[in-house]
């Protein structure tokens, strides 16, 4: 069965209740607990459901940000990688990055190989190099030969972002924190919380020493909120056999000389990503097709040889950064910073990078320390208390995920809908041809034994869960 528990058996008084699990929210709950806080998170849909499954997957210093002269943003998210890379090796793993150098193309070889100078300089050791026109090609099979005059090699890091989230999750839960999804939150009073299971639809309201609001993109009502510009990232997913790409490779788009990504990923290629305003519902974003062309007019710049179109990919997904308006003309000019207000027991938390999680949740604890002084976090030490679930070798076919880990899963992870299974607990949503759906029969007999379904509610579950793929995840024609 699984081991999500029910508002009445919550406490009446916790010393921190947060709002959102996404990354900041669990962050946030993770350090709470190391500190020896009796703390509570409450996610109104599933853990990572938001931005945090939807990310570009780098665990990177933002060499982009570098450019906008965001230094401490760089520097906090290169010691940050070097952490993670050191603390959560299952999670967090080199991923080694070129820059294709054309002539009479941007990025310039000089202007680049300053930019990862200061890059390697902050991450102290020296990583990146040039590397000639024939590594670049072997690497990178497809890439542009026209005028390639070699390229510049550098390392930064990739993760499973809502494997990360659910880890930080499960590994406070393991040190006496509580959690719940599928509970909406609201903070009625300084102090006081309302929430309603939106389960079996129950309502409780418990006291908190403190409130903290990681609500991510979704409006905070709180006092001092600032306002937020929420902007949309799409990514297409591509099978490997199709892009057999042996590096990260990432280049600027022909249009606005925005950087794009492609990256190897749980035997994927992921490709991205845009940076648009958004002005849909957050909890069902997915790429439109203006957003596909821009897409695939920069693969084909870069990647003419290998003739790739939207029908060709396995998946789509799009998230919605949750960043602080300050006025600016263009999207990607708005900084990535994070921003923490405060009010009568409450902290307001949103923007920064899933990178940079624990340094936020480390700074909303301070801030949270000035009225509940038992919330200061303590030293930072070795980032996870239990260690990483292990995954059997009953591998599922051209996949990393194993039907142990499934099982283990839908034992301890509070996987409520066949959806938090296929796209967080394991990403074979992302990763298969039309979301797995050749593999939900044994997946469906899984979830009758674990979860105890029967035949009506497994009917139910494979149509919503196909349902939704076919809205969010479905490869959205040019
Ligand atoms: C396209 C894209 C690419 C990105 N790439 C990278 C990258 O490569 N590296 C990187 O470091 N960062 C990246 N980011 C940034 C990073 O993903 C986000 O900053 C981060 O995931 C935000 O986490 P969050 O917890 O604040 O928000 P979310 O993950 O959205 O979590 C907020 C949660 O709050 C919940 N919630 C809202 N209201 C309530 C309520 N009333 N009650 C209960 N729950 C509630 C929501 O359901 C949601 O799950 C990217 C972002 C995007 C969009």
């Amino acid at each position: 069965m699984s081991t999500r528990p029910t508002l009445p058996e919550l406490a009446d008084r916790y010393d921190l209740v947060v709002i959102g699990g996404g990354i900041t929210g669990a962050g946030v709950l993770h350090e709470a607990v190391r500190a020896g806080a009796r703390a509570l998170l409450v996610e109104q849909d599933d853990y990572a459901s938001g931005t945090s499954s939807r990310s570009s997957k780098l665990v990177h210093g933002g060499l982009r940000y570098l450019r906008s002269g965001q230094w401490r943003l760089t520097l906090e998210s290169v010691r940050e990688r070097g952490h993670l890379l050191r603390d959560a090796p299952e999670l967090v793993v080199p991923l080694p990055f070129l820059m294709p150098l054309h002539r009479g193309r941007k990025p310039g070889r000089w202007p680049m190989r300053i930019g990862l100078a200061l890059y390697d300089l902050m991450a102290g050791s020296r990583r990146s190099r040039f590397v000639a026109a024939d590594e670049v090609l072997a690497r990178a099979p497809g890439v542009a030969r026209e005028a390639l005059r070699g390229g510049l090699a550098f390392e930064d890091a990739s993760t499973d972002d809502a494997r990360l989230v659910l880890r930080l999750i499960f590994d406070a839960l393991a040190q006496g924190a509580c959690a719940l999804n599928y509970v909406q939150a609201q903070a009625v009073a300084p102090g006081r919380v309302r929430m309603r299971d939106r389960i079996d639809g129950s309502v409780r309201e418990v006291e908190a020493a403190m409130v903290v609001n990681a609500t991510g993109a979704w409006p905070d009502a709180t006092p001092g909120a600032p306002a937020l510009r929420p902007l949309r990232g799409s990514h297409f997913v591509f099978a490997a056999q199709r892009w057999p790409l042996r590096r990260a490779v990432s280049w600027l788009h022909p249009r606005d000389a925005r950087p794009l990504f492609a990256l190897p990923w749980l035997g994927v290629v992921v490709y991205g990503t845009t940076d648009l305003d958004h002005a849909g519902a957050l909890d069902a974003p997915r790429m439109t097709p203006e957003e596909a062309a821009y897409l695939l007019e920069g693969l084909a710049w870069e990647f003419p040889g290998l003739g790739l179109r939207a029908g060709d990919a396995i998946a789509t997904y799009a998230g919605v950064r949750p960043v602080v308006a300050h006025g600016k003309a263009s999207p990607s000019a708005e900084s990535r910073e994070s921003a923490i207000w405060s009010g009568p027991r409450s902290v307001g938390v949103t923007g920064g990078k899933l990178t940079t999680f624990r340094v936020t949740a480390r700074q909303v604890l301070r801030e949270a320390a000035k009225q509940v002084p038992q919330l200061a976090p303590v030293e930072a030490g070795p980032l996870f208390a239990t260690p990483a679930p292990g995954g059997g070798d009953d591998r599922i076919a051209g996949t990393p995920f194993t039907w142990d880990g499934m099982r283990h899963a839908l034992r301890h992870e509070q996987v409520v809908h066949l959806a938090d299974l296929m796209l967080r607990r394991t990403r074979l949503g992302l990763v298969l041809e039309r979301g797995g759906a050749d593999l939900l029969p044994r997946i469906g007999t899984l979830c009758q034994q674990e979860l105890g379904w029967d035949e009506a509610r497994w009917a139910q579950e494979q149509r919503d869960y196909l349902d939704g793929w076919q809205r969010q995840h479905a490869p959205v024609p040019a």
